[in-house]
């Protein structure tokens, strides 16, 4: 081995969103937060994304133009621009092509495999073209970014950085693969691989002759990471691993379970400008008015001794929608008041309406994305209920325990890392849990989490400042990150002295 060198390494995360520019859930927040916190805790970031038609105006304004040139796509040649944007010290590039990405929405078009694999190309073609991209790392994350690594494999091999610049893949949601013909190898990714390598990397997912983005990137990328240390174990089954499971068995001695954190500056009581009244776990009275002013908002009886339930999320039987629907009548029995923010699948946002309807000052839909709305019922709730049928970290658990919100979840990924089930021999946890896939039993539990917020309120007050007192800032993750970065780049020495 070369003489080992203590520096910086240079990472370079690509990323189909990240907060403030855009986001549709937890890859934003995550993308957002991760590449901040990896710079303090030393190394070099450069964040790449797509330059979506959605992004406000007042970030556009700010790009500075660094490169354009030509990406190439199986017989065609694409226009790409990369501009540049400075925001809270850190540098982010945007990939722009108008025909790709100036579009109301990030996702749902008829082109989007080929929408992100020019993005993945871009990706690759900018650590050729743009030298202020050269890393030691190129980070990517979910199907988005999922055929950088393999053309980087493909058709970078005389490239001068080919050899040093390693490959990391972060799988944020298994679930999301993206899956499609496998005309596209050929006709878009310009893949000419042997049938037989074409078989074992991408071909063929689950036996129905369409190509598979994940996969590809799994069996590509010198290491893969995902978000929570339970959904790594999670994946290497057959019912978590929606088909990939074999690959992360073979894989597994380079899968990392890195939990995710939450944004603490953005989500904190003490100093959250959109919330009715700030408070801290020593003035935790102060949460109240949050209540009364979110039961006013929500048009829900304005009533402290009734418990407060919200959700914030995608409205998908992922999330344990069904669970929520089918125990509603039993909860509105026993006078819960439940507040739902999400948008998500049709069926499901329509028994949601009729449940408003329904039960008119009990429970609310929201059917919106709306994030001011969102920290209002964080602050606000007193229970929230996540109780899906996997989550590979999850976010609003976390967010929701900053504001001293108990969560009620199931046991599975980054749910069962993160919320320690209340003892009721000790009296310490920081929310509650149950096991199955099954409505009674989470009914079971949230009306148990009721009862002692009605009838033990010394021990709910206790746990709320266990809740708020857990860190879940970034500042673990990203050092756990940086030493997978180094595992792949054993000649340098890490720069900063660890934690
Ligand atoms: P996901 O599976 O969607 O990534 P996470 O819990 O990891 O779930 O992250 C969801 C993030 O998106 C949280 O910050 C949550 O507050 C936010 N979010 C989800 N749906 C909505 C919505 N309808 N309005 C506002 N924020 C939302």
């Amino acid at each position: 081995m070369a003489d080992r060198v203590r520096r910086k390494l240079r990472v370079l995360f690509a990323t189909a969103e990240a907060v403030p520019f855009v986001k549709t859930g937890g890859l934003g927040d995550v993308s957002g937060s991760l590449p901040r916190a990896l710079r303090k805790a030393g190394c070099k970031v450069n964040v790449i994304l797509p330059k979506y038609g959605s992004i406000p105006q007042k970030f556009v304004d700010q790009m500075k133009h660094v490169a354009d040139f030509y990406v190439p796509l199986s017989w065609r040649n694409c226009y790409c621009g990369v501009e540049k944007l400075t925001y809270m010290g850190t540098d982010y590039y945007f990939i722009d092509n108008e025909g790709y990405f100036k579009r109301d929405a990030p996702y749902g078009y008829f082109d989007d495999g080929e929408r992100f694999a020019f993005f993945s190309k871009a990706v690759t073609e900018s650590l050729q073209q743009v030298p202020e991209l050269e890393c030691d790392v190129l980070h990517c994350n979910d199907w988005q970014t999922a055929l950088a690594p393999v053309f980087l494999r493909e058709f970078y091999k005389e490239a001068p950085w080919y050899d040093t610049t390693k490959t990391v893949f972060t799988i944020h949601n298994v679930k999301f693969q993206g899956q499609y013909s496998e005309d596209l190898l050929h006709d878009v990714l310009g893949l000419d691989l042997t049938p037989a390598a074409s078989q074992l990397r991408m071909v063929d997912s689950h036996g129905n002759r369409s190509i598979n983005y994940m996969k590809a990137a799994c069996l590509y990328s010198d290491t893969i990471s995902t978000v929570s240390p339970t959904y790594a174990k999670e994946l290497q089954t057959p019912f978590f691993g929606e088909g990939l499971d074999y690959i992360f068995r073979e894989r597994s001695w380079c899968l990392h379970g890195i939990l995710n954190g939450i944004d603490t500056e953005e989500f904190d009581p003490a100093t959250d400008e959109g919330i009715a009244a700030k408070f801290t776990a020593e003035t935790l009275d102060a949460k109240a008015e949050n209540k009364r002013a979110l039961q006013e908002e929500l048009g829900l009886n304005v009533d402290p001794t009734r418990p407060l339930v919200a959700m914030v999320g995608r409205l998908t039987s992922q999330k344990g929608m069904g669970l929520v629907t089918y125990a509603m009548d039993r909860l509105m029995s026993r006078g819960v008041q439940v507040a739902i923010l999400g948008t998500g699948d049709s069926d499901i946002e329509d028994s949601l309406r009729y449940f408003d309807w329904k039960y008119n000052n009990q429970m609310r839909a929201i059917i919106a994305f709306d994030n001011n709305l969102a920290h209002r019922m964080y602050a606000g709730a007193d229970i929230f209920l996540m109780p899906s049928e996997f989550e590979p970290c999850g976010l609003s658990q976390m967010i929701a325990m900053r504001y001293g919100t108990l969560p009620v979840v199931r046991e599975t990924g980054g749910l069962m890392d993160s919320v320690e089930a209340y003892n009721q021999y000790t009296g310490e946890g920081t929310g509650f849990r149950f096991a199955n896939i099954n409505g009674d039993e989470m009914a079971d539990v949230l009306l148990n989490a009721c009862e002692v917020f009605w009838t033990q309120p010394e021990v709910w007050r206790h746990l709320q400042e266990n809740a708020m007192a857990e860190d879940f800032s970034w500042h673990k993750a990203a050092n756990d990150y940086l030493d997978m970065y180094h595992e792949l780049h054993p000649e340098v020495i890490r720069y900063n002295v660890k934690r």
